[in-house]
């Protein structure tokens, strides 16, 4: 297979951590004979420098015309930093709302998934923990309460601000068939997530995804309220297999379900539209602290790399490979410097990227 990815390596350590997923990437295309082809854009802090705004119409018809993107991150120092002293949409991440848009990914997913290795840094009891936890949540991107209709006005001399949450047939279908599609590459379960005892939007989100759920009748489906799925993950996070959501309330679960794995810097995630298109990239920033000191963990980049694999190319051996390929890592007891723990070794961003890629096979 060839495959055209358009790489963002954008600020701080994203070079670092994209240069490493594509040097595993290589090795994957290298060991089940694949031609991965790259072309690198400009993005973020990077691109205000060049261009003077944060991702030209170039950059996006550049990822348009290839079959996947693969981003590092984009910012920089907030705080102390040129590119923040300009207008909202001029700064950094004004490019990653634009490519979203530009590329229409209206399906965000995040997986969260417990290494046994690291386990001492998920919150969580032992006993909660069990044997552990891997997740998904899919979270609908681009309608609900995020994209309504809002205004503030004054009534009677009292100030009242009004959002709206707005969700049609189409956007809830597009986003269910998403999620039965990637039960169907894992466990076969899907628990739609709503707050149908209250909101007419939720209502409407359980009926469709019925509706989508006779499509597959390999695939279990359950309702949860989301104030219980809340409690949930933190109280038997094992239950869970594909989360499906809309947005504001994946906007806090996913939240939720990556920090009960403790790690930020093994984070992947996914964005995709309704073809097999989507943008990979690590569910953490730019770590402007410690960018090009070799330091930054490539995992999550290379973990969203084994993602572009297996949803955008259906590559489900070479991504399985990939994971398998870190996991050995860990087991070997390398870590970096984020996830250290005694009587492990301790490696950079570079020697980490080439033991994962050594560990292909
Ligand atoms: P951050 O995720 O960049 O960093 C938070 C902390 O985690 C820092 O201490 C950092 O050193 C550490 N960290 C993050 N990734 C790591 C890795 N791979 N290995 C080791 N340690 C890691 O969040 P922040 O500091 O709030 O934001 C920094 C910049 O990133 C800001 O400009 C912000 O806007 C931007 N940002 C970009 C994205 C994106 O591009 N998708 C997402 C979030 C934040």
């Amino acid at each position: 297979m060839n495959c055209k990815i358009t790489t963002i390596p954008g600020d701080g350590i994203g070079p670092e951590i994209v240069r490493e997923a594509c040097r595993v990437l290589d090795k994957a295309g290298q060991v089940f004979g694949h031609t991965f082809t790259y072309t690198e854009v400009l993005m973020g802090g990077c691109s205000i420098d060049k261009y003077g705004v944060p991702l030209t119409e170039e950059a996006l018809e550049t990822a348009k015309n290839s079959d996947a993107v693969l981003l590092g991150a984009v910012g920089g120092n907030v705080g102390n930093s040129r590119w923040y002293d300009v207008a909202p949409n001029l700064r950094p991440e004004a490019g990653l709302l634009a490519i979203r848009k530009g590329l229409n990914l209206f399906a965000n997913i995040r997986p969260a998934y417990l290494y046994q290795e690291l386990a001492d840094a998920c919150p969580l009891k032992k006993e909660i923990i069990g044997d552990g936890f891997d997740m998904v949540i899919m979270r609908e991107l681009t309608g609900g309460l995020y994209f309504g209709e809002r205004h503030t006005e004054e009534v009677d001399g009292v100030l009242q601000a009004t959002d709206t949450l707005t969700y049609n047939e189409n956007e809830i279908r597009r986003i269910a068939v998403k999620a039965f599609d990637i039960a169907m590459k894992r466990k076969k379960h899907v628990i739609s997530v709503d707050k149908a005892n209250v909101l007419d939007s939720s209502r409407l989100w359980r009926k469709v995804v019925e509706e989508v759920a006779a499509d597959y009748p390999e695939v279990k489906l359950e309702h949860m309220l989301v104030d219980n799925c809340a409690m949930q993950l933190v109280m038997n996070p094992g239950q869970f297999d594909v989360v499906l959501t809309e947005n504001m309330f994946g906007d806090i679960l996913s939240d939720e379900a990556s920090m009960i794995t403790g790690s930020i810097g093994m984070l992947s995630s996914a964005s995709l539209n309704e073809t097999k298109f989507g943008m990979y990239e690590p569910s953490h920033g730019s770590a402007p602290d410690i960018a090009g000191k070799d330091i930054a963990n490539p995992i999550a980049t290379i973990l969203s790399a084994a993602m572009m694999l297996r949803y955008s190319f259906d590559l489900d051996r070479e991504a399985d490979a990939i994971e398998a390929a870190v996991q050995k890592a860990l087991t070997e007891g390398y870590r970096t410097s984020d996830i250290m723990a005694e009587g492990c070794t301790l490696v950079g961003t570079t020697r980490m990227g080439e033991l994962i890629a050594g560990y292909i096979e």
